[in-house]
């Protein structure tokens, strides 16, 4: 449960009109960053989207399709949602000097502009995502963030927004000839991965005998692989392809997925964001902004714009 900044309602919070673009050159500092497009779709539907406890949005049909609560009222009073996110992946979020770019951040953004609030990104690696939430450093990962059981247990998810695959990138030309995951249960082939992520657990199930490095990051992976210290990375095709789209001439992708990875946007446990969340993406589901945000992103590696995922609202 997150420490909440304040318990006070009863705010009717305004979607800020000042763009207030922070200077981002060091990537530990958190990126803040405003939401004027909120208050333009806000004003663009003439109704009203806020309740008074600040927490309720309206679509533009008039139908209720997102609710907080107190954790949801808490974040509009602080007037920042705090998101954690990759900086090093092409195509879901990277930190470049006007911004975090991406799908997972053009997502955060959706959510902060519903909210009415800036957004400040700061940088989530696999292994941190769950004790960023646990530890209240921030109130929302969107982060290449598989939905699993056993992250269940200690974070809620809202969505999941998107489905990859766990698949393999392999050097130009695939000199060892990698088909798939059983090539990699192999001593002589090294595969590269990273911790705190299902790729490690999924590639320590279905190919124990693999000889493994792991970094933090994945670009430190590619970085390994280019140095010829890994035959192989292990990871959702997404990200592989990322990477690839920034070293075409380096890496080519095995294009055998094994696991399905539903990603999620993680909240702390109990959070009534989480429901709020997903009335957020089924908004955007509804309106084309998903399909907009996945075609600028994502869809920019010639990858075909998915049906967006059955959001899962058990308990909302
Ligand atoms: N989606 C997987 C996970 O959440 C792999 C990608 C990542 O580590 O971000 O563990």
């Amino acid at each position: 449960m997150r420490m909440r900044r304040s318990q006070r309602v009863g705010v009717v919070v305004m979607a800020s009109a000042a763009m207030i673009l922070a200077a981002c050159g060091d990537d530990a500092d958190p990126a803040t960053e405003g939401s004027d497009t909120g208050s333009e779709a806000m004003s663009e539907t003439g109704s009203e989207m806020m309740s008074e406890t600040g927490s309720e949005m309206m679509s533009e049909t008039g139908s209720e399709t997102a609710v907080g609560g107190e954790d949801v009222a808490a974040i509009q009073e602080a007037g920042t949602i705090r998101v954690g996110t990759k900086y090093d992946q092409p195509l879901f979020g990277v930190n470049s000097p006007s911004g975090v770019v991406g799908f997972d951040a053009e997502i955060a953004r959706l959510v902060a502009e519903s909210l009415g609030v800036e957004v400040e990104f700061s940088e989530a690696v696999s292994a941190n995502r769950e004790p960023f939430l646990e530890t209240d450093q921030v109130d929302m990962v969107a982060a290449t963030y598989t939905i699993n059981d056993e992250r269940d247990e200690v974070v809620d998810f809202a969505g999941p927004y998107y489905v990859a695959g766990q698949d393999i990138m392999v050097a130009a030309g695939n000199p060892e000839g990698i088909e798939g995951i059983d090539s990699l249960n192999s001593a002589d082939i090294t595969t590269c991965t990273a911790e705190g992520s299902t790729s490690l657990d999924n590639l320590n199930e279905m190919a124990p005998d693999a000889d493994v490095i792991t970094f933090d990051t994945y670009s430190k992976c590619a970085d390994a692989m280019g140095q010829g210290r890994a035959a192989a990375v292990t990871t959702d095709n997404v990200i592989l392809i990322g990477l690839i789209s920034e070293a075409p001439d380096d890496f080519e992708l095995v294009d055998n997925p094994f696991t399905e990875e539903p990603y999620g946007l993680g909240v702390p446990e109990g959070s009534d964001l989480r429901c709020y969340v997903n009335g957020v993406l089924q908004e955007a589901y509804d309106s084309g902004a998903w399909a907009t945000a996945y075609e600028e992103t994502v869809g920019t590696a010639g990858a075909k714009t998915p049906e967006p995922p059955e959001i899962n609202n058990d308990g909302c």
